[in-house]
């Protein structure tokens, strides 16, 4: 395997993440559907597609897609019949590393990736190529957005967004959970009025309830939208309140998914609380993603556990009151439970689950659509 030099903060994280044997990796031919991978790599933190023939480019316009068109922030990896020639194409069309069938030319390999300063072709991160210095139009590029968000701070993030970006047409989801109070904290200081879209699941804990009173009082929040599950559907699909143990991905998507599809027409972008170390699918989340076409910003992704406990500490902030009982991800009351030992922050839950996400934050079913009609 040979690391070609583009260059990614997250990498380290990814690379850690996967030698504790942690993360998943999904592997794509190069000709495959960009659309139907685009579902399939959701919560990959590495995908690696396959080059049956040196000549066969179809490996660098999944690559492409993928990277442009469905947001993969994670690793890229190409393997197969690759030669040195092609290092300067891969690392334009967003590759971090390549594990090529021909071995021992890793002197060639060394050389190809520094021989250029242009790109000729589409790529991600510093690189731009030249035909689109032109033609860009950086609002609508999500590779320009995260450049230009790069070494921005969360609140300068939020500050550009809200003023600048999106004006009018963005708002804040938050669970009031654990560590909700620093990025409302942050709206709060740049605009009070901000949407803040808030999902009563039905389920939630009191103390949750209550919680979000307060902080929305003592932050001076002018714009709660309470949202909640369709009564009539509630009656039909949940009558015996059951559904999140027979089948908690449906549970969530009435709870949850379809009340926020009901009103994200409202906005061109959504700021979510969503940070890299939560580990799983958020490994390799960016700061700014398209899901199901609308923006997602994620300005708190950079930050660690310190960071955020930091800012609790400066601004003396109020902590949700189930913190103190070793909850650290908070959601329904029936599907999240204290982290036992040295769990990650969200491994309470849905304990002994597959499911790691209610599903707000991934592509619907019919994604691809939504992305190609954008
Ligand atoms: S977290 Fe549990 S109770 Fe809440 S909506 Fe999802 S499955 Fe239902």
């Amino acid at each position: 395997m040979l690391t070609l030099d583009r260059k990614d903060d997250t990498r380290p994280i990814i690379d850690a993440q996967l030698a504790a044997g942690g993360g998943r990796i999904v592997e794509l031919d190069g000709d495959a559907d960009w659309r139907e991978a685009s579902t399939e790599i959701v919560g990959a933190v590495r995908v690696d597609i396959r080059f049956p023939k040196f000549n066969d480019g179809r490996g660098f316009s999944l690559a492409t897609q993928l990277r442009e068109r469905a947001g993969y922030a994670g690793k890229l990896r190409a393997v197969g019949d690759l030669i040195p020639d092609q290092a300067q194409h891969l690392i334009r069309v967003g590759f971090d590393d390549v594990d090529p069938d021909r071995k021992g030319l890793e002197a060639d390999w060394a050389r190809a990736r520094t021989r250029f300063a242009h790109a000729y072709q589409p790529g991600r991160g510093n690189v731009t190529p030249l035909f689109r210095h032109r033609h860009k139009r950086p609002e609508d590029d999500l590779a320009a957005l995260n450049a230009r968000y790069r070494d921005m701070t969360p609140q300068e993030i939020l500050r550009d967004a809200i003023e600048n970006k999106w004006v009018g047409k963005i708002a804040i989801m938050s669970s009031f959970g654990a560590e909700a109070a620093v990025g409302l904290h942050m709206i709060a200081q740049i605009d009070p009025a901000t949407p803040v879209i808030f999902l009563d699941t039905g389920r939630l804990f009191a103390q949750t309830e209550q919680y979000q009173r307060q902080l929305t009082d003592q932050l001076g929040l002018t714009n709660l939208r309470l949202l909640t599950p369709d009564a009539d559907a509630v009656a039909e699909e949940d009558n015996d309140e059951r559904l999140w143990r027979r089948d908690p991905d449906a549970c969530c998507t009435l709870r949850k998914v379809r009340p926020l599809d009901g009103i994200i027409g409202d906005y061109d972008a959504l700021i979510t609380g969503r940070k890299r170390f939560h580990g799983g699918g958020r490994m390799a989340l960016p700061v700014v993603e398209r899901i199901n076409g609308r923006i997602r910003v994620n300005p708190l992704a950079n930050w660690d556990a310190a960071a955020i406990e930091g800012y609790f500490q400066r601004f003396d902030l109020p902590r949700h009151p189930l913190t103190d009982m070793g909850y650290a991800s908070i959601g329904c009351w029936t599907c999240t439970a204290p982290v036992q030992g040295n769990g990650d922050i969200r491994s309470g839950r849905w304990i002994g689950q597959s499911k790691t996400e209610c599903g707000i934050h991934s592509p619907a079913q019919n994604a691809a659509e939504h992305v190609a009609a954008e």
